[in-house]
């Protein structure tokens, strides 16, 4: 590896950086803790351009930690609706009133590890990039970018993170995740990266090789199992019956319409209004929609005219749309 590789890593990204409303300018001080913590824990398994507007609002609402801590869970359940793994955005309260209660965040890798919901590629993160440490903060854009740079067919994390951390010295260990991360993103990509684009070209085994995308060996991916839900749509006067799901679980917390137990065979009556298909991590699902007269569980009437700002999380707001698109009539007679 030539000595100078991380000056050409931090010169491409003071070229090139992408502006995001997290970040601060290379070379400038560093984005305060709170909105590194906000947008690292929104960015996990959720796109840059789907994160950006909802980090605009979310910080629009609650402009320190100290304001989201007061906020009752309903509301940030509610404004997390849509971006899906809900268990981020409890564990994002639970934080949030941690660190009010200690009274300041916590400044180092280690620290930040001990709270909730933050892991350790989140610790080392926020330690870099808010506090410029140097912890080895390795997505899978940097895991990546190393695996190629070191021509490893299988990702070997421990020695990503030394070289890591070892590109840290003399820069500022922020502005190096980040022009790693953006590399990784718009230059070595999984697919057709763009080598000649890349200020670490002449240091790569896997450009070396002609054939860089070979770097790291794709991992097999295990087929999800199917199940099978029922969601009940109740509708009276202009107003639909929403419940919380349970505070554990999948959507745990989120309002929802009410249903049966998600299975392993399809167990919905033929009378439905229709059937979404959805896919979380670990499963797919058919839920299918059907009219019920009478409230059921523990819940609240909704008027339908105002569904769309309930905070419906994306599987029942798409199950209130399925049902939304038939007649009223229809509805009731299902
Ligand atoms: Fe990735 Fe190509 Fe740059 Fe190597 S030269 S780090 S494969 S973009």
């Amino acid at each position: 590896m030539t000595a100078n590789a991380a000056s050409r890593l931090i010169q491409h990204y003071v070229d090139n950086f992408r502006r995001l409303p997290w970040r601060s300018s290379p070379g400038s001080p560093a984005a305060g803790p709170y909105r590194v913590w906000l947008s690292e824990v929104m960015l996990q398994q959720t796109t840059v351009a789907a994160v950006v507007p909802r980090f605009q609002r979310f910080i629009g609402r609650w402009p320190t930690i100290e304001a989201l801590a007061e906020a009752r869970d309903e509301d940030i359940l509610s404004e997390w609706a849509g971006l899906g793994y809900y268990a981020r955005a409890r564990n994002l309260i639970a934080c949030a009133r941690e660190i009010a209660r200690r009274g300041r965040f916590p400044t180092t890798a280690a620290e930040l590890r001990q709270l909730p919901g933050i892991g350790a590629y989140t610790a080392a993160a926020i330690a870099a990039i808010a506090f410029g440490e140097k912890a080895a903060a390795v997505d899978t854009n940097v895991e990546r970018v190393f695996a190629r740079l070191d021509g490893m067919t299988q990702v070997r994390r421990s020695q990503i993170g030394s070289r890591l951390v070892d590109f840290m010295d003399g820069q500022q260990p922020g502005d190096v995740i980040q022009a790693l991360m953006d590399l990784g993103a718009s230059v070595c990509r999984p697919r057709q990266p763009r080598c000649d684009a890349c200020p670490l070209s002449a240091d790569c085994a896997a450009f070396a090789s002609g054939e860089p995308e070979r770097f790291p060996a794709r991992r097999e991916h295990k087929a999800r199992p199917h199940r099978y839900g029922t969601a009940w749509w109740i509708e009276r006067d202009g107003h639909v019956w929403l419940v919380r799901r349970p505070e554990t679980g999948l959507l745990g917390g989120m309002l929802a319409l009410p249903g049966g137990d998600w299975v392993d065979a399809d167990m919905a009556a033929d009378m439905r209004l229709g059937t979404v298909r959805h896919v979380f991590t670990h499963f797919s699902l058919d839920l299918a929609v059907e009219v019920r007269t009478e409230p059921v569980g523990e819940g609240s009437w909704h008027p339908i005219a105002r569904l769309r700002d309930a905070g419906l999380p994306t599987l029942y707001r798409r199950a209130a749309e399925v049902a939304l698109k038939r007649p009223r009539e229809a509805r009731a007679a299902a």
